[in-house]
């Protein structure tokens, strides 16, 4: 038995599924999860002495790879004064101020500790702003795991096959609508019949929780249209897409800008943290200055804002880090593409950035529908063949691929010859 499997057998006694978080326990996939034991840069190193080329990225955060020196070293810094005081600091301040500066759209932001809170508070503070409570999301779409946003949502809820999950009140998502992705005219449909009612829309701007299903032309555009028709808030859920497909995220990508924006894991550098900010009228409605509650013990933790703030600076600093990922991940994903085409193999790949899924079907993949169609099984073995080739994938079909800055062209090629290896069996 590798080390991983003793560990894991006994982690499930301990801990529910052995794991703290889903999708972590393999269990779409199959076989035992990889503990792993440190990283560094491009790469992740689990208890068996076992090398990957990450493409996980701690879903997303590790944009600049992991163990980034400078990181590190105003993480250590940070935790010489303490760890935590439960008082404001000067560093929140400079961290609102930096994602204020490098986000238009955001006048005013409240830090947190996951995605889960951000989305979370920026519904409510949409709720308290319009006086209204039906909110629309988007079948496919993950937002977190509060009660609200547990319908029909994507990521491991939607691995499991858990339609919605169990302990969550009737009454807690009853005025939850879901529309379909990609799709306009199942939007307008509610606002329709609901548009009075309707405090906002939340959406991932790309879908990148029913593996990656980037928004057609004219989506985002259409929602922005309609919210400000019905006056409803539009909520851009960017906890993957901030900061990762460039400064400004999904909002500067496509030039549609939301009411609200929620960040998560990626303004933490890894570091548990999570944002939600946007226009003044609506973020001024939070407590303490409005009548909108919404707290946290550890919000703006010294130790987090230290590596979030660092690793914003260098973004903003290096624009060129955004045009070189883009850059080479654009290349990869082309070779991938010619590739399938080359094998015939029965899949496909949706990519935008740095972000990228291969779905084991050979349609379109546009919307939730047409992703839960692609062949999970089939992605299992994709996931096997090129873990025990030292290629560490998101573990579930319903996730994406992230490509960070340190991932050099040789990794790159690396990864397409193994992966050529696997398309040609
Ligand atoms: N929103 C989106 C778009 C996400 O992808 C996630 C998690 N990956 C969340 C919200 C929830 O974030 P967290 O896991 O930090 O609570």
């Amino acid at each position: 038995m590798t080390k991983s499997e003793v560990l894991f057998k006994e982690a499930v006694d301990y801990i529910p599924g052995g794991v703290n978080s889903p999708v972590r326990a393999f269990g779409s996939i199959g076989g035992t999860p990889r503990f792993i034991e440190r990283a560094d840069g491009a790469y992740m190193y689990d208890i068996d002495g076992n090398k990957y080329i990450d493409y996980v990225c701690s879903w997303g955060p590790m944009i600049l790879g992991h163990n980034k020196r400078e990181i590190l070293d105003s993480v250590i810094e940070a935790c010489k004064n303490g760890l935590s005081f439960g008082a404001a600091t000067e560093k929140e301040v400079e961290m609102a101020k930096l994602i204020c500066e490098i986000v238009p759209s955001i006048e005013m932001v409240r830090m947190v500790n996951s995605g889960t809170e951000a989305v979370m508070s920026a519904v409510r503070a949409a709720r308290g702003y319009t006086r209204r409570n039906k909110i629309i999301k988007f079948a496919g779409c993950y937002h977190g795991h509060s009660d609200a946003m547990l319908v029909k949502a994507g990521s491991g809820v939607m691995t499991s096959g858990i339609p919605d999950s169990q302990g969550v009140p009737e009454g807690c998502t009853k005025d939850t609508l879901t529309a379909i992705y990609n799709d306009i005219s199942s939007v307008e449909k509610l606002f329709e019949e609901f548009g009075e009612e309707i405090a906002a829309v939340i959406v991932e701007p790309v879908g990148a929780n029913m593996g990656v299903v980037p928004p057609r032309k004219g989506f985002l555009e259409g929602l922005r249209s309609i919210c400000d028709k019905y006056e409803s808030v539009l909520i851009f859920d960017e906890v993957i897409t901030g900061f990762r497909l460039g400064l400004d995220g999904a909002q500067g990508y496509f030039g549609v800008q939301p009411d609200l924006t929620t960040f998560g894991k990626i303004i933490g550098a890894g570091m548990p943290v999570g944002a939600y900010g946007g226009k003044r009228e609506i973020m001024e409605m939070i407590s303490p200055k409005g009548p909108v509650y919404q707290a946290g013990t550890l919000s703006g933790n010294p130790v987090a804002m230290a590596a979030g703030y660092t690793q914003l600076t260098i973004l903003k600093e290096h624009p060129e880090i955004y045009t070189e990922l883009n850059e080479r991940s654009e290349w990869f994903f082309k070779e991938i593409e010619a590739m399938i085409k080359d094998s015939g193999a029965k899949c496909r790949l949706n990519h935008i950035g740095s972000l990228g899924c291969i779905f084991f079907t050979e349609k379109e993949v546009t919307n939730y529908k047409e992703a839960k169609e692609a062949d999970t099984q089939k992605y299992a073995e994709y996931f096997n063949y090129m873990l025990n080739a030292g290629i560490y994938l998101a573990p579930a079909q319903f996730e994406a691929m992230f490509i960070s800055y340190a991932h050099s062209k040789q990794d790159l090629e690396k990864t397409l010859e193994i992966l050529n290896d696997f398309m040609r069996k």
